[in-house]
């Protein structure tokens, strides 16, 4: 049997007329990287704030282990939900040892979470010499003081440079492989394919499908393509089995596929019949646009 770590019902939460969330239902069970994915307003920072007993749902109900929320419940769970307050003029050392008091945690998980979040080096610099993304990684290194069954992070990449992406990206898929359970809130489509194993995705405060994200966003992806003769190559690329459509064009093609397909059997299906691929590159923002589209579509 699965074991359910959280189980959302039916929640709603409203905000004047602002339907935040509506209806929502949903799982995550033990071991997954559970994304909450949805464009900004979407309602995914309410749905932590409700299952992390921030705020209040106008209904529906929802069980953290299997059991309604208590305080035992709320210390099996880490979350980083906003850009998290340290003292700027002490040292990570000190400022995990003011929340691991107030958490009410000992102090000898705190080299550990240093150590995992690769922060140990600079455990006595001050805070305030971080970089935005070491302060980031802090603020998970505090999240996971306790070893919590359960870590939750609102947007982690928000705002960092693309190598403070990765750091974070890497880190979070760190942690998951210790077997901690990981649920994450974002926007970016492209995030959640590279670092979630299961998805529901928001929109309007409504959930438009969940599942695994193999299944769920791998959906239609699309290629560019060139050869020395392109009317050849649009030609030929109509006779393929999974063949959508086409953007035509001079230099390049922009090929849109039913299914998934992967980019050696394009290569193969181009080269039996005759043609040589000049240029093959997935195009990454077409699933974005295809994102976007069922979002548009459920407007
Ligand atoms: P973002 O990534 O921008 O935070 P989100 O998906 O997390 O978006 P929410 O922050 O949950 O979305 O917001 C859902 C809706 O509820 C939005 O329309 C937002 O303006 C509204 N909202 C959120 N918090 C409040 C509040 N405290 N008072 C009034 N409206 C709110």
């Amino acid at each position: 049997m699965m074991d359910t770590i959280l189980s959302i019902n039916n929640i709603s939460k409203r905000y004047g007329k602002i339907q935040a969330v509506s209806n929502l239902s949903l799982e995550v069970n033990r071991g997954q990287v559970f994304g909450l994915l949805g464009p900004n307003g979407s309602g995914k920072t309410t749905t932590l704030s409700v299952i992390l007993d921030l705020i209040k749902a106008n209904s529906g109900t929802f069980q953290w282990f299997g059991q309604a929320p208590s305080k035992e419940s709320r210390k099996r769970i880490g979350s980083v939900i906003e850009s998290p307050n340290f003292f700027p003029y002490l040292s990570p050392v000190i400022n995990l040892k003011i929340v691991a008091d107030i958490k009410d945690h000992g102090y000898d998980d705190i080299d550990r979470v240093l150590n995992l979040t690769g922060l140990y080096d600079r455990r006595n610099t001050r805070f305030k010499t971080f970089s935005f993304g070491m302060k980031q990684r802090l603020a998970v290194a505090s999240a996971l003081l306790g070893n919590p069954d359960v870590l939750i992070l609102d947007e982690p990449t928000n705002g960092l440079d693309p190598q403070g992406i990765a750091h974070i990206r890497e880190l979070i898929l760190l942690i998951a492989s210790q077997g901690t359970t990981i649920i994450i809130a974002s926007h970016l489509l492209d995030e959640v394919q590279k670092i979630c194993s299961h998805v529901a995705v928001l929109s309007k405060g409504k959930k438009l499908f969940d599942g695994k994200v193999s299944e769920v966003l791998a959906i239609s992806d699309s290629y560019e393509l060139s050869a020395e003769n392109i009317e050849q190559l649009t030609m030929i690329v109509r006779t393929h089995p999974s063949f959508s459509s086409v953007t035509p064009g001079i230099e390049k093609i922009q090929v849109y596929f039913k299914e998934i397909v992967n980019p050696e059997e394009i290569n193969l299906f181009f080269f039996k019949q005759g043609v040589i691929l000049t240029h093959l590159s997935e195009r990454k923002r077409s699933l974005e646009q295809h994102f976007l589209e069922l979002l548009d579509q459920n407007k």
